[in-house]
C-alpha cells in the first residue's frame, strides 16, 4: 500500500488508471496509507495478474506468486509477525475489489493464516480463547464457501444446533467450548463436502482464496450484474491482501461503517452504525441490533475523535462524501475501505452546495457534481421517506432490483398486459405490471400501469427503455423475484405476492415494498437546489424557454425559471367545451357571414386567454403560435358520429310527441352536417395535409381573429402596466412566399388594432422550421421572419419520413432494441440528421438577419443531450414543458462548462 507513487508512475498518473489496475478499494486503502490515514499494512494483487490468469484458464502469471512472497515478507517486517508462525502468526484477509463498485457481488476470505496451530499461537497470545476458535470457524465457513462453493446452509445449520445446544438464541452467547466443538464440526463438514481436509498450510490457503477471487470475477452474480450495469466484462478484480485487525477482541474492540454525511438529506456530520466486539460482516449481516455512530463518542472517545478527524481529512482530500468501514482493535483505529458515498439526489445536491461553501469544491465544480436526471427527482412524486424508513425496518421491503427509471408508484400486481389495461380503464384502480420481462406486445398494459417490475433484463431493456420514454417508474432485474404466470403469484424468498396484492416500487433505488407506500411531491423550494440552479444560470449562455398554454402553466414555468414563452399552441383553447361548438360552427359554415359570426364570438375567448398569458410573463416574451393542426381534428371522428347517427334515426321511429321528433330531426341535422364536413376534410397524410401555414393561407379569417386577439390582449394588458412582448409565429412553413403572404395579411390586422386602440406594441412574427425545406431555405425565409423556432418533433418526422404517433409504440422500439437506431430521435436529437439541417438553418437565417433569434420549442428541448446540442449550434434558447425547466436550467450549465 506504501508504493503508490511509483505504481503511479507505472500506469501513467492518471487516478483512473491507478483505479482500473488497482481496484478501487485497493487504490483507495493505498491512498490512505499516502496521506497518512492508518490501514493495516497489506497489498495489491492488480487486475491484470487476475485479467492474463483468467486469459490463461487459471493460471497465475510468471513470477506472480514470488511477487506476492515478497511482499508478505514486507508485511511481516511491519508488523513483526510471521504468516504461519507458532508464535506471532500474522493473520490476512483476502479481499475482492474492481475499478467500479459491485456491492455484494464478489468475495472476501478473512482470517486467513489460522490454522490448528497458529490458533494455539493467538490463544497463548490473547489468553482469548473464546475470541480465536470464534476466528476459527469463520475462516473456515468463508473459505468453504468462497473458495470451495460449500453451501452456507451446512454451516448455518451446525451452528443452530450448536446455539440449542448450549441454549442460547444469539451466536455472541457461545463460550469458547462452543466454538472450538463448531470449529471441529465446521471441519468436518468442510471435509465431507470437499473431500480434502481444510488446508492446514497458510500459503495454499492464501493461494487457493487468491484464486477464488480471481475467477469470482467471471461468477454468475457478477457477470449478472454487470450486464445489468453497463460495466465492461475485461476489467477484472484486484486482490486486496491486508493484516487483520480485530474488532472482536473484547469490549475494546468494535466495528463499524460510517458515511461523512447523510446519504438521505445530505446533512453534515457522521453517519452509520458500530458493533462492539464484532469481527466486520456482522455489521451488515443484520444479526445483531448496531448502535449509531454517535454514541461511539462515549463508549470509544478517543477512537471517535480519530474517525472524526479522518472523516474531515477523507473529505478534504476526495472533495466528496466518503463511506467508510473502520475496526478498533483494543482502542486503536483502522481505516479499512474508503469510497465516494451513495446518496439520493436530494442529499447530492445539498453535498455539493454544502461543500462550496465550505471551500472543498468550486461552484462549477458543484453545477456538474448534479445530473438533470437528478433535478428530476424533485419534480415527480416520491415515497415518503419516513414511510420507506419504516417499511424497511419492518421487513416490508422485500426485494431490490435496477432502478432504471425514477419516480415511485404503487398498485395492484398484475401479470398481464391485457389485463393491467382492464383493471385501469374499467374499473379505474392503479396497477404495477410486473412480468419476467416485457415485450413491445406489452407497451400497452406498461402504458395503462402506475409503474412497471421485471426479474429479468437491465438497464437498456424493452421495460427499462419503454419506462423512461414515457416516465414510468420502473425496477427491473430483480433476480430474487419467481414469477409464475401460470398460477399468477410470484415468490420473493419467504413472501408469497398473488396478483392482486398492493405492492410499491421505487424507480429511484430500484427498492420493492409489501403494500402501498405513501407518496410526497418533493419540494422544489428545497434551498440548496435553489442556490445550485442560480449558480447553474451564471454558467449557462442558453436561455430556457417554457411551452405553455395556460396562465397556470405559465406561472409554473416562471416559479421554475422560465425566461419566456417559447410555445404556446393557440388552438388548445378552441378544444373547451364553451368553445368546440364555436369553432365547429367556423369550420361548417356555408357562407361567409355565418364564419365571420362564429369568429367573432371566439374573438374574446382568445383575447381573454391571452391577456392572462401576459399578465403572467410581464416584461418576458411570449411566442404564440397560430393555428396548426388540420381542422378534422376539431370534429368528431368519423366512424363514431355515423354510430350516433343511426342510434339517433332508431329514436325516430320510437319518440312519441311532435316536439320530441322535432329536437331528433334538429340534432340529426346538425350530426348529418358535421359528417359531411369530416368526411369532406378527410386526409390520407393529415401529418403533411392542410395545417399551419396553409390553413391561415385558406381560410385568412382564421389567423387575422387570433392576431386581432393577440394585439387587443396585448393592448389591454399594457393599460393594466404589464410590459408585453408577444410574438407571433406562422408554422409549417415549407417556402418562403407562403410566409411572405400570411405575415403581409396579419401584419396588417395587427396595425389595424394598433391604430384603432392608438397604442404601440413592441411585437415580432416569425416562424417555426419544422420542414427540411424550411431549414434548407432558411435565408429566403428569414427576409420575412425575425425569429426562428425548430419545431423538432416534426422536423424529426419530416426528416426521417417516420410518423411520430404511430411509430413510437411500434417499430421504433423494435429498432432501438436491435440497436438498428442508437436511440429514439423523439427523445434526442438525431445528431447526424435532424441536427444537421438545424445547423444549416441557422447559418443561412443569420447569414441574412444576424441577430436572428433561433430557439427550439420541440420536445427535445427537456432533453438534457440534445439541449448540449442545441447550446453546441449557438441556439437563443430552448423551450421545453414547465415540469423540465430546471432540468434544463442545469443541462445548458452542463453544455456551457
Ligand atoms: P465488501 O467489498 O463486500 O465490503 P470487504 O473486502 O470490504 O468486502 O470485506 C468484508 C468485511 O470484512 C468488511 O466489513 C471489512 O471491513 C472486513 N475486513 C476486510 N478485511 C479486513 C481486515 N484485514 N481486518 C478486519 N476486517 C476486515
Ligand atoms: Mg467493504
Ligand atoms: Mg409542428
Amino acid at each position: 500500500f506504501d508504493e503508490l507513487d511509483s505504481a503511479e508512475r507505472y500506469v501513467g498518473g492518471s487516478w483512473e488508471d491507478v483505479r482500473a489496475l488497482f481496484g478501487g478499494k485497493g487504490a483507495n486503502l493505498a491512498e490512505m496509507v499516502r496521506i497518512g490515514v492508518p490501514v493495516p499494512p497489506g497489498f495489491i494483487v492488480t487486475t491484470e495478474a487476475c485479467n492474463v490468469y483468467l486469459e490463461a484458464g487459471g493460471i497465475f502469471p510468471e513470477g506472480m506468486w514470488d511477487q506476492v512472497l515478497q511482499a508478505l515478507h514486507t508485511i511481516e517486517a511491519d508488523t513483526g509477525k510471521t504468516f504461519g508462525d507458532p508464535r506471532q502468526p500474522l493473520l490476512v484477509s483476502c479481499r475482492s475489489g474492481a475499478k467500479f463498485s459491485m456491492p455484494g457481488m464478489m468475495d472476501t476470505v478473512l482470517n486467513i493464516g489460522l490454522n490448528d496451530l497458529t490458533a494455539q499461537a493467538m490463544v497463548n497470545l490473547t489468553g482469548d480463547e473464546r475470541f480465536v476458535f470464534d476466528a476459527y470457524r469463520r475462516l473456515i465457513q468463508m473459505f468453504g464457501s468462497v473458495v470451495m462453493g460449500v453451501a452456507d446452509e451446512v454451516f448455518e445449520h451446525v451452528l443452530t444446533a450448536a446455539r440449542q445446544k448450549a441454549g442460547v438464541t444469539v451466536e455472541s452467547d457461545l463460550q469458547a467450548a462452543d466454538w472450538k466443538e463448531v470449529t471441529d464440526r465446521f471441519k468436518n463438514v468442510f471435509r465431507n463436502h470437499t473431500q480434502i481436509d481444510f488446508p492446514q498450510d497458510p500459503l495454499e490457503q492464501l493461494r487457493m482464496a487468491t484464486e477464488a477471487v480471481f475467477k469470482s470475477w467471471n461468477g454468475k452474480r457478477a457477470v449478472d450484474y454487470r450486464n445489468a450495469a453497463n460495466i465492461p466484462h475485461d476489467l477484472g478484480t484486484a486482490v486486496n491482501i491486508v493484516t487483520m485487525v480485530f474488532g472482536n477482541m473484547g469490549n475494546d474492540c468494535a466495528t463499524g461503517v460510517a458515511m461523512t454525511r447523510n446519504g438521505s438529506t445530505g446533512e453534515p456530520g457522521l453517519e452509520g452504525d458500530f458493533l462492539i466486539n464484532a469481527q466486520g460482516e456482522d455489521v451488515v449481516a443484520g444479526i445483531r441490533m448496531t448502535e449509531d455512530i454517535t454514541t461511539m463518542a462515549a463508549s470509544f472517545p478517543e477512537a471517535y475523535e480519530e474517525l472524526c478527524s479522518i472523516a474531515n481529512k477523507l473529505e478534504l482530500h476526495y472533495r466528496d462524501m466518503q463511506d467508510m468501514e473502520f475496526t478498533i482493535e483494543k482502542g486503536k483505529l483502522w481505516m479499512l475501505q474508503t469510497r465516494d458515498g451513495k446518496r439520493t439526489a436530494r442529499a447530492a445536491v445539498r453535498i455539493a452546495v454544502d461543500m462550496t461553501r465550505e471551500g472543498l469544491i468550486s461552484m462549477d465544480q458543484a453545477v456538474l457534481r448534479i445530473s438533470p436526471e437528478q433535478i428530476d427527482f424533485f419534480l415527480h412524486p416520491q415515497f415518503d421517506p419516513a414511510a420507506i424508513a419504516d417499511a424497511r425496518s419492518h421487513g416490508r421491503m422485500v426485494a431490490r432490483g435496477l432502478n432504471v427509471s425514477p419516480g415511485a408508484a404503487g398498485g395492484l400486481v398484475v401479470f398481464e398486459a391485457d389485463l393491467a389495461e382492464t383493471w385501469t380503464k374499467r374499473d379505474g384502480k392503479k396497477v404495477i405490471l410486473v412480468r419476467p420481462e416485457t415485450k413491445p406486445d406489452d407497451v400497452h398494459g406498461l402504458l395503462a400501469a402506475q409503474g412497471v417490475l421485471t426479474s429479468r433484463g437491465g438497464r437498456t431493456s424493452h421495460a427499462a427503455l419503454v419506462a423512461r420514454q414515457f416516465g414510468k417508474p420502473a425496477v427491473v432485474g430483480v433476480a430474487a423475484l419467481e414469477i409464475d404466470l401460470s398460477k399468477r403469484e410470484m415468490r420473493c424468498g419467504e413472501t408469497l405476492i398473488r396478483e392482486g396484492d398492493v405492492i410499491s416500487i421505487d424507480g429511484n433505488t430500484g427498492e420493492v415494498f409489501l403494500g402501498e407506500l405513501p407518496t410526497m411531491l418533493p419540494d422544489i423550494k428545497d434551498p440548496w437546489l435553489i442556490d445550485l440552479l442560480s449558480w447553474a444560470d451564471e454558467y449557462r449562455t442558453l436561455g430556457v424557454w417554457a411551452n405553455a398554454d395556460y396562465p397556470e402553466d405559465a406561472r409554473r414555468a416562471r416559479s421554475y425559471g422560465a425566461q419566456g414563452i417559447g410555445l404556446c399552441r393557440s388552438e388548445h383553447m378552441f378544444f373547451e367545451t364553451d368553445r368546440l361548438p364555436l369553432f365547429q360552427k367556423m369550420i361548417m359554415a356555408r357562407l361567409p357571414v355565418d364564419q365571420r359570426e362564429a369568429l367573432d364570438a371566439l374573438l374574446p375567448f382568445q383575447r381573454d386567454d391571452f391577456a392572462g398569458l401576459f399578465r403572467e410573463m410581464d416584461g418576458m416574451p411570449v411566442i404564440i403560435r397560430l393555428i396548426d393542426p388540420p381542422l378534422h381534428e376539431f370534429l368528431p371522428d368519423l366512424v363514431e358520429l355515423m354510430g350516433q347517427l343511426s342510434d339517433l334515426k332508431l329514436r325516430i321511429r320510437d319518440a312519441g310527441t311532435l316536439p320530441d321528433i322535432d329536437a331528433l330531426l334538429e340534432e340529426i341535422r346538425i350530426k348529418e352536417r358535421l359528417r359531411e364536413q369530416a368526411e369532406k376534410l378527410k386526409e390520407q397524410n393529415p401529418m403533411l395535409g392542410m395545417r399551419g401555414v396553409r390553413l391561415g393561407i385558406h381560410i385568412p379569417d382564421l389567423t387575422k381573429m387570433q392576431v386581432r386577439a393577440i394585439f387587443e390582449a396585448a393592448c389591454l394588458v399594457t393599460r393594466e402596466g404589464v410590459t408585453v412582448l408577444p410574438k407571433i409565429m406562422i408554422p409549417l412553413v415549407g417556402h418562403a412566399n407562403e410566409l411572405k403572404v400570411q405575415r403581409e395579411a396579419l401584419e396588417a390586422e395587427a396595425q389595424a388594432v394598433m391604430a384603432e386602440q392608438n397604442l404601440k406594441i413592441d411585437y415580432k412574427f416569425g416562424t417555426m422550421i419544422e420542414l427540411p425545406r424550411a431549414a434548407l431555405t432558411a435565408d429566403q425565409i428569414a427576409e420575412y421572419a425575425e425569429f426562428f423556432s425548430y419545431g423538432t418533433n416534426d422536423l424529426t418526422q419530416t426528416t426521417y419520413g417516420i410518423s411520430r404517433d404511430d411509430a413510437e409504440s411500434g417499430f421504433l422500439i423494435e429498432y432501438v432494441g436491435k440497436g438498428i437506431l442508437p436511440e429514439n430521435p423523439f427523445a434526442t436529437l438525431d445528431e447526424d440528421g435532424v441536427v444537421q439541417l438545424m445547423k444549416i438553418g441557422v447559418d443561412k437565417g443569420r447569414s441574412v438577419r444576424p441577430d436572428l433569434e433561433c430557439g427550439i420549442c420541440g420536445e427535445h428541448g427537456g432533453d438534457p443531450r440534445s439541449i448540449a446540442l442545441c447550446h453546441s449550434l449557438g441556439l437563443t434558447y430552448v423551450s421545453c414543458s414547465p415540469f423540465r425547466v430546471p432540468i434544463a436550467r442545469l443541462a445548458a450549465a452542463h453544455a456551457a462548462l
